[in-house]
């Protein structure tokens, strides 16, 4: 091993824990210690702040880091000063004279990374650069400079000064969503033209994808009981479309037992931070959210997201599902999918301003969420991702379709809409069918026609799921502009006429809860199994410790490090510290305190 690389690894094991390197980290590392620029692409959970995290702790100077989220900075920095790490953050919420101090700090050598806003980078550099010795500079969240993105923050758009302030300093972009031409826009706007790009693939293969369609109402909440209750004390995210969802969701689930709290943009701020931080303190198991809930939220032990919904496109699915499992352990997500979901959707999309775009990226969203083919290799390939395999991690992977002859049961469907002069939607025609007496039914004399309750043995949940596949087929389409009525395609009236056959998908019920995923190991790199009556007790003991020192409980150590504790069973001091996951710093401070929980449970457990 080369001297760099085994300087890094040691500081890599003494301020950290870990003892190898991600794919990738370290090439970036030697790049920009040989003075290289660089853009650096990983998906969320990737191991991205390690890259400029390295350089700065193995150079002498001061390594700046430019990041637009506030929380985020105070997150950062709060790990690295419980890693034993010097780190500071200068930003607009500390009072000038904290600012002052911090930067004579950074002047005295002090500290190692140094968070700053681009705002104040770019106020205050014309003197950094004369006086300053600078290391390395990571502009994070660089697709923030990029109008091609869809994030762009006008507060970036002037850091391409920087190189040229700082002539000698290399710059490091990190991005986690960047698409081709955000890719090149990065380098262009921040004068970085030769700037070695670093790409890892996008995949997230701890978190299972599973979506359940058709399954609307009352059901769809029970469901999502069942979900929460089989990840019992588990914290996750239920996405909801609209702001009154969630706060009905919450209330919902709270009536059911459970831990909920609502989060929408329509919230007052205070109100807002109160459920975030609960949330990353692990006081409130669950968040029932619009899109607007994550972003600035870096909690690595999310286990569990439900879209209720199915979102407007993948790019939004991929970015919500990603906030879960960042720290490597196995993440779930649950997607629902209905008509109904379909219908508003496509009208957000038609009256927005993009709307040829749009509808394209709901068309795509929905073939997803109707894969019969593995639904990660469908994500990945909508990235532009090579991957040629299935991946024994999705719903359709661990139970593959059955098929079967659909065309009896299609040709009812067509006929009642033909009967009833395709003047009706999906739930009047699934009433129909079903021999409903609602008062819709009999107003409009469809228990007249000779297809009326011919459904009766078939659910709602499973007409639901055949019709849609229907319209996935191209049997019947929606008429947006006749109040989304169902009319018969060319194609639908030869089934009808019996001149094709048509082969559907088994719909099951409980398709996703009778035969979950496979059981997955709990941690790839340990030996042994896991007590999870220990694990219980050591969460308790990382939760008491965060409570005392005022820091969320993830920080004190991830999931993953308690699960292997809890498979290792540490009971000295040396074998806490070699834990995985446990720094120098942290040996220190917590080895008493779970250790004794630890000998204490064994003394319990022996002998039984
Ligand atoms: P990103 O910023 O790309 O989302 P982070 O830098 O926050 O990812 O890293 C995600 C998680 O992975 C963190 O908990 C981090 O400590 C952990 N991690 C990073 N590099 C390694 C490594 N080489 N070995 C083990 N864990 C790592
Ligand atoms: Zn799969």
């Amino acid at each position: 091993m080369d001297d760099l690389k085994r300087k890094a690894h040691a500081v890599l094991k003494k301020f950290y824990g870990y003892d190898s390197f991600h794919p990738m980290q370290f090439e970036v590392i030697e790049h920009v210690m040989n003075g290289g620029d660089a853009v650096v692409l990983m998906p969320t959970g990737g191991g991205k702040s390690m890259c400029y995290q390295i350089p700065a702790l193995l150079q002498p100077g001061c390594t700046i880091v430019v990041s637009p989220l506030l929380a985020l900075m105070k997150d950062q920095v709060d790990a690295l000063v419980a890693n034993g790490i010097p780190a500071a953050a200068i930003n607009s919420q500390q009072s000038e004279s904290q600012n002052r101090e911090i930067i004579d700090n950074v002047f005295c050598g002090n500290i190692k990374l140094l968070y700053i806003s681009p705002e104040r980078l770019i106020a205050d550099m014309d003197q950094w650069s004369q006086d300053l010795r600078v290391s390395l500079i990571a502009i994070d969240e660089a697709h923030c400079i990029s109008h091609w993105g869809h994030d762009f923050r006008p507060e970036y758009s002037q850091l391409g000064l920087v190189k040229e302030r700082f002539r000698d300093v290399p710059v490091l972009a990190l991005t986690a969503t960047a698409d081709r031409l955000t890719r090149l826009d990065i380098r262009e706007q921040l004068n970085i033209k030769d700037a070695k790009l670093f790409i890892k693939s996008f995949d997230r293969p701890n978190i299972s994808l599973n979506v359940v369609s058709g399954v609307t109402g009352r059901q769809k909440l029970r469901r999502i009981v069942k979900f929460i209750e089989a990840h019992p004390g588990q914290s996750g995210i239920v996405y909801c479309l609209r702001r009154d969802d969630t706060e009905k969701m919450a209330q919902n689930l709270r009536s059911l037992g459970i831990n909920a709290q609502s989060f929408h943009a329509g919230m007052a701020t205070s109100a807002k931070l109160k459920v975030q931080r609960d949330f990353i303190n692990d006081d409130v198991q669950v968040i029932c959210a619009t899109i607007a809930f994550g972003m600035g939220i870096d909690k690595s032990n999310v286990r569990w997201i439900i879209h209720s919904n199915m979102p407007k496109n993948i790019e939004s699915y991929y970015q919500e599902i990603g906030r879960s499992g960042r720290d490597g352990m196995p993440a779930d997500a649950l997607m629902f999918y209905s008509f109904g979901d379909v219908k508003t959707l496509m009208n957000f999309a038609t009256s927005s301003g993009q709307a040829m775009v749009n509808i394209e990226k709901l068309n795509r969203m929905q073939q997803y969420a109707e894969a019969t083919v593995c639904r990660r290799r469908m994500l990945l390939s909508y990235f532009n991702e090579r991957y040629d395999h299935d991946c024994g991690n999705c719903d359709v992977c661990n139970n593959p379709p059955e098929r079967f002859d659909g065309t009896t049961l299609c040709q009812m469907a067509l006929s009642a809409i033909v009967r009833a002069n395709q003047k009706v939607g999906f739930k009047l025609l699934i009433d129909i069918l079903r021999g409903s007496r609602k008062s819709e039914v009999l107003a409009g004399g469809y228990d007249k026609i000779k297809t009326y309750g011919v459904g009766h043995d078939l659910t709602n949940s499973m007409w639901n799921a055949y019709l849609l596949q229907m319209l996935q087929l191209g049997l019947i389409y929606i008429a947006y502009e006749d109040e989304d009525h169902l009319k018969v395609t060319d194609y639908g009236s030869e089934v009808l006429y019996g001149k094709r056959q048509v082969m559907l998908s088994r719909f099951y019920y409980d398709n996703y809860q009778n035969k979950p995923a496979k059981k997955r190991q709990l941690v790839i790199d340990s030996q042994g199994e896991v007590d999870m009556e220990l694990l219980e007790k050591l969460k308790l003991t990382r939760k008491a410790i965060a409570k005392a020192r005022g820091m969320a409980p993830y920080m004190v150590f991830s999931d993953k490090v308690l699960t292997i504790m809890a498979q290792e069973k540490p009971i000295t001091k040396a074998q806490f510290g070699t834990l995985y996951g446990v720094a120098e710093a942290k040996t220190n401070q917590y080895w008493l305190q779970f250790t004794a929980v630890i000998k204490e449970h064994l003394a319990k457990t022996k002998g039984r």
